[in-house]
């Protein structure tokens, strides 16, 4: 990963910006978070030991509306990185016009470590930590690596239990049960899916004959696996942390997700029912997945995995990030030459942020949606998002990561406009 996630994440917005001729008030309003909060959670452990754990809040961006994303638990969270997933963030919201400005949270915490219990009181400690500067009219949380529904939940509940009011709207990504949205689930798997239709509709790819490369096998990864495999694509390779399982013949994606989350281990198998069966495969690491001959690589795992040495081997022809920020920006220029097309995460991954922007309304209407409406109101922002981006670089001889930042930066450009700039004042 990166040593400069954020300085990567800041200089793209900088070049795309001058490049799309934004003004230079306005590119560099982005360059500064709105603010940040960092604290120290005690917790008390099961052995009764008290262990202190950081967590971080950035509130990046408001100027579309409330600042809003997940909250990630690793031990490689970074103050860096937790300001460029939000910078992103404010990119996201943007581009499929969401009312929404971008924040993001994290814990340096390896979760693996921790028993269930010690997670619950570290997530309440954050809530606790947090409490004043989130809220569902300013700032609100979801989930991302390594957080989950239950995990929202406890926050949520936590929340409440502060501000002794029932205030589901804080956070979203929480169990149906308590307030979240039908469809919330696989809506990032299923954000990436709906891109790649419209991509295959542009390309012409027929899905039989399209293989698909996959890293991560996660919420983002597992979903998007499954609905391309549903409609016909072919999944030849998919990993997790510790490794990759390759297949010339495709896998059975269900299968492999069932036996995970019975043994916890990544194994090509085909189950028939409840029995089992490993199928013939070859192991290979997660760089070699990267550069495997398919036609769609999707990273789904951490940001920074493909980088200006591994680029020139990449031999995908689509890349689709549901990760946040897989490719680093120097590595952009090496994959666009070779002529990969990519669907930048900022699109390819907002499906999560629209359903969570769902739950949110839900909550505040006090009215729960069908999973039918949810499906139909994200397919239509996920595919009009998609053609608006497409089209922009088409009419403006651009990348469509360049595209889509060029359309965020534009709609946020005139959000600040309408409350009056220099230019304005000075005419
Ligand atoms: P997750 O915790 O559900 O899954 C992460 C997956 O990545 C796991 O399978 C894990 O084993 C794997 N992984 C971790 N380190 C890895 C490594 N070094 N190499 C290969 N695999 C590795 O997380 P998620 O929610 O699926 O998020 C994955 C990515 O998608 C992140 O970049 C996240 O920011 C992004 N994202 C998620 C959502 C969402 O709603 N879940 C929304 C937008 C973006």
């Amino acid at each position: 990963m990166s040593e400069n996630v954020f300085e990567d994440a800041f200089n793209r917005v900088k070049s795309i910006g001058k490049s799309a001729k934004v003004s230079p008030e306005i590119i560099d309003g982005l360059m500064h978070p709105k603010a940040i909060m960092t604290a120290s959670l005690p917790v008390r452990m099961d052995d009764g030991s008290t262990k202190y754990f950081t967590g971080i809040r950035c509130q990046y961006n408001n100027v579309l509306g409330p600042t809003k994303g997940g909250i990630r638990y690793h031990p490689d969270v970074t103050l860096e990185e937790v300001q460029a997933l939000a910078l992103w963030m404010t990119i996201k919201c943007a581009v499929v016009g969401l009312p929404y400005g971008g924040g993001k949270g994290g814990i340096i915490v390896d979760p693996k470590e921790l028993s269930p219990m010690e997670l619950e009181r570290l997530s309440r400690a954050y809530v606790r930590a947090m409490a004043d500067f989130i809220g569902p009219q300013n700032d609100i949380p979801a989930p991302d690596v390594y957080t989950n529904a239950r995990i929202m939940g406890w926050m949520a509940d936590e929340f409440e239990a502060i501000k002794r009011v029932k205030a589901p709207g804080v956070i979203t990504g929480k169990p149906v049960r308590l307030g979240g949205s039908l469809g919330r689930d696989d809506a990032t798997g299923r954000g990436a899916y709906l891109c790649i239709l419209e991509l295959a509709k542009k390309q012409k790819l027929a899905p039989e004959k399209t293989t698909v490369a996959i890293q991560g096998f996660g919420n983002g990864g597992y979903h998007v696996a499954r609905l391309l495999q549903n409609e016909g694509y072919k999944i030849v390779a998919i990993s997790d942390s510790k490794g990759a399982i390759y297949r010339k013949a495709g896998f059975d994606v269900d299968s492999i997700y069932k036996e995970k989350q019975k043994s916890k281990e990544l194994k090509a198998v085909y189950c028939d029912h409840s029995v089992c069966e490993l199928v013939e495969h070859e192991t290979i690491s997660n760089s070699e997945l990267l550069e495997l001959d398919v036609d769609i690589l999707i990273p789904a795992a951490l940001e920074g995995v493909i980088t200006k040495e591994n680029a020139k081997n990449i031999q995908a022809k689509y890349i689709v990030e549901v990760a946040n920020g897989p490719v680093e920006s120097d590595a952009d220029q090496i994959l666009d030459d070779k002529g990969i097309i990519i669907i930048p995460d900022v699109l390819a991954n907002a499906g999560g942020v629209t359903v969570s922007y769902f739950e949110w309304a839900q909550n505040r209407q006090g009215f729960a949606w069908t999973l039918e409406k949810v499906h139909e109101r994200l397919g239509h922002i996920m595919r009009s998002a998609f053609d608006d981006v497409w089209n922009l670089a088409e009419k403006e001889k651009r990348s469509l990561r360049d595209a889509a930042y060029t359309r965020a930066i534009r709609r946020i450009g005139e959000a600040i406009e309408a409350h009056g700039t220099r230019d304005y004042f000075n005419s």
